[in-house]
């Protein structure tokens, strides 16, 4: 049904550790999206501040590109460099908690979490086994968690063979308990669940699915979406309506803009086409389309991306839009969430 990607897996460098990667740049190390030395979990840290101060992210594609360099290249993937599949070692800082994507199938993301306190590993919707199997060989690591946001196949897949091969526990829904396989920890809206010491807010998403829910580490700030939040889209209304999806994606973007969202699939490019139909004069959209498009023909991942960004230029989280509802043709008496239904059919049929 799907077909196999080659195996491959990347990790995000912080900005915060920019300085520090161009020393380890020789040995093709690269850093991570989440650490905080020696902080109250929790709290934003010193390394947050300081990622803020020196490199917004508009200054990653312009003084900032020398130093993001190295670690777009270790986005791209062993076959860009012709490098051996160890290259992708990921590396210290004092405390933190690193996320690094693996490509699975055609165009899923899994997400490992390793936190370097206590060596916890987790990882977010592994749709097949084999491609996680050998991120956690090459750091050799174990499994600790497997965490669904949703039933489907292609975020399940690896489950049971992570969880014979590991033991790790499966954490997801209580609403999808009977669906989500192995589930060992069945969680409701609203819960907190602790991942190593990090809260981990349960937020019921449904709209793709019923039991659909998003991961959200205010400590990190990283929320992992699954197929309700998409980069430039959202998720197919396969068991929901547009009202719950729109009150889906009104929590998450509830959260603060400079949040990273870590969606399910790299869809980036195909959603950028379908949101620059329908509102072609939204600037913010137009540079982060080029900005996509950039990266896409290097094999590089678009993901995460931020609360901001999709505020700024996802069509699903626009219905206010004097220009889309123009172009679509929704009556002004026509509200938020039906104007997202008549966006998502529109994009079906795209
Ligand atoms: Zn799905």
């Amino acid at each position: 049904m799907f077909l196999l990607s080659s195996v491959s897996s990347f990790s995000r460098l912080s900005s915060s550790h920019r300085p520090a990667m161009l020393a380890k740049a020789s040995s093709l190390m690269a850093s991570f999206s989440c650490s905080s030395p020696r902080r109250m979990r929790g709290q934003p840290s010193i390394w947050t501040n300081m990622r803020k101060q020196w490199f917004g992210k508009k200054k990653l594609y312009g003084f900032g590109t020398l130093i993001v360099k190295p670690v777009k290249v270790l986005h791209g993937a062993n076959h860009l460099l012709d490098l051996p599949p160890s290259f992708c070692n990921i590396t210290s800082m004092a405390s933190s908690l690193q996320i690094e994507l693996v490509q699975c199938l055609q165009d899923n993301y899994a997400y490992l979490l390793h936190d370097i306190d206590t060596g916890t590993v987790g990882v977010v919707d592994p749709s097949e086994a084999v491609p996680v199997i050998n991120a956690l060989e090459r750091k050799n690591q174990s499994l600790t968690y497997i965490l669904n946001t949703h039933h489907h196949y292609d975020h399940t897949g690896g489950n049971m063979e992570l969880k014979a091969r590991y033991g790790a526990k499966v954490i997801g829904s209580a609403k999808d308990k009977d669906r989500i396989p192995g589930i060992d920890i069945a969680l409701h809206d609203g819960e907190t669940w602790m991942f190593a010491g990090y809260q981990v807010h349960v937020l019921e998403t449904p709209g793709h699915t019923k039991g659909h829910v998003s991961f959200y580490f205010p400590g990190c700030k990283a929320i992992f979406t699954g197929d309700t939040l998409f980069s430039l889209s959202c998720g197919k209304l396969f068991e929901g309506d547009p009202d719950q999806m729109f009150s889906s994606l009104r929590k998450i973007v509830s959260l603060p803009d400079d949040t990273d969202v870590y969606c399910g699939h790299e869809y980036t490019m195909s959603n950028a086409k379908f949101a620059l139909s329908i509102e072609p004069n939204n600037e913010a959209l137009q540079e982060y389309a080029a900005d996509v498009a950039r990266l896409r023909s290097k094999k590089l991942p678009t993901i995460p991306t931020t609360i901001k960004k999709e505020k700024q230029c996802n069509p699903f989280l626009r219905t206010f839009s004097p220009e889309i509802r123009q172009k679509l043709n929704i009556p002004l008496a026509a509200s938020d969430a039906q104007a997202l239904g008549i966006i998502r059919r529109a994009k079906d049929n795209f």
